[in-house]
């Protein structure tokens, strides 16, 4: 279903009411462009700063009460169909360095992991070869202490760089960030700048043969040519989410367009032109047939953003 709604493009207009920067300013963006999902409405208005002290000074001048998200690659969103109010804040180019130190590395939050791992790999640095295997950037990461293949971002990171809403730049230890299974501690309106990561020298041919390892068992266990979002639910304390799934019966169940992976039972995926809330909801129903079958709630890994649209017809009520 096309995405035909807007906000408002008047003189009351939220980009007329936005502090001046030095930046970029979009609005009314077709978030189902860009999402991995290939769904969502319209961001009202998407904000690209110039750098440090211009995002800075966009929290700090914000007098405006709209609300602002950050997003990053987009690779753990399911973005409505009803579109993002407010400002959407995504990092760029100015925040995608990558500086390897004597042992470790810098890297700007707008760097995607795949990216830090080859720098890593060319500056011959070990510990980051996990990264190869997760689409996204840093901030994504760090924000969702993302892990795969028994490493997390909890554990090679030192310290992060962290923007608060009033535009001040902190710097939190690991353990301040307060890093749980696929979660941080922080505020959700704190924004990541940059991390610094353990990096120590190793040969590289050791380093290539782990992200190759990687590369081999993300082909044959994900659908990562597919429309997805990643593991749609985190794994409850003892169990794994896609044998809960598999058990209740749920592997290749569609509503609408949207499906559940066969590959992988735990990836909801965008089989052509699927709207986010046929995504949400085929997620929720396999909650409840997860539920009845076992007794365990599944949560969300990943994150529902924006606002619900208002369909005149209501055709998605049913698994097939
Ligand atoms: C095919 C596929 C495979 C995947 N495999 C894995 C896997 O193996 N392991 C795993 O953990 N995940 C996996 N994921 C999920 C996803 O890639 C990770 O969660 C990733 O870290 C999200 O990063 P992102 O930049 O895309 O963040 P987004 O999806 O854009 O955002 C995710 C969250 O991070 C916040 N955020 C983004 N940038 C910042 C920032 N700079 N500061 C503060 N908050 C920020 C957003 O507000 C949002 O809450 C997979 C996804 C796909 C599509």
């Amino acid at each position: 279903m096309k995405n035909n709604n807007q906000f408002s493009s008047s003189d009351s207009a939220l980009i007329a009411r936005l502090p001046t920067v030095r930046g970029r300013y979009s609005e009314n963006v077709d978030m189902s462009l860009f999402t991995w999902f290939r769904v969502g409405g319209m961001a009202e208005v998407i904000f690209r700063p110039a750098d440090l002290e211009d995002l800075s000074g966009f929290l700090e001048n914000k007098k405006e009460k709209s609300p602002v998200t950050v997003i990053g690659a987009t690779s753990n969103l399911l973005v409505r169909d009803g579109g993002i109010p407010g400002v959407v804040i995504r990092l760029g180019k100015p925040f995608s360095n990558i500086v390897p130190l004597q042992k470790s590395l810098r890297v700007g939050s707008a760097a995607l992991n795949s990216q830090v791992s080859r720098a890593a790999l060319r500056a011959d640095r070990t510990g980051l070869e996990f990264l190869s295997g997760i689409p996204g950037t840093i901030g994504g990461g760090l924000r969702m202490n993302a892990g795969s293949y028994g490493s997390e971002f909890k554990d090679i990171l030192i310290e992060a760089e962290i923007m608060d809403p009033f535009g001040n730049v902190h710097v939190l230890s690991v353990d301040e960030l307060g890093f749980k299974y696929r979660q941080c501690s922080i505020d959700s309106n704190w924004i990541f700048l940059s991390a610094l990561f353990k990096a120590p020298l190793a040969e590289p041919d050791e380093i290539k043969s782990k992200i190759e390892n990687i590369r081999l068992k993300r082909i044959d266990s994900q659908p990562i040519k597919e429309k997805t979002g990643g593991s749609t639910f985190s794994n409850p304390q003892g169990h794994k989410a896609w044998q809960l799934i598999e058990a209740a019966g749920c592997r290749g169940k569609r509503l609408g367009a949207a499906m559940i992976s066969k590959k992988h039972c735990n990836f909801l995926i965008n089989t052509g032109k699927a709207t986010a809330r046929e995504l949400e909801e085929l997620g929720n129903l396999v909650r409840c047939r997860v539920f009845d079958n076992s007794g365990v709630k599944l949560d969300w890994e990943i994150k529902r953003i924006g606002l619900t649209k208002k369909f005149h017809q209501l055709d998605a009520g049913t698994l097939k």
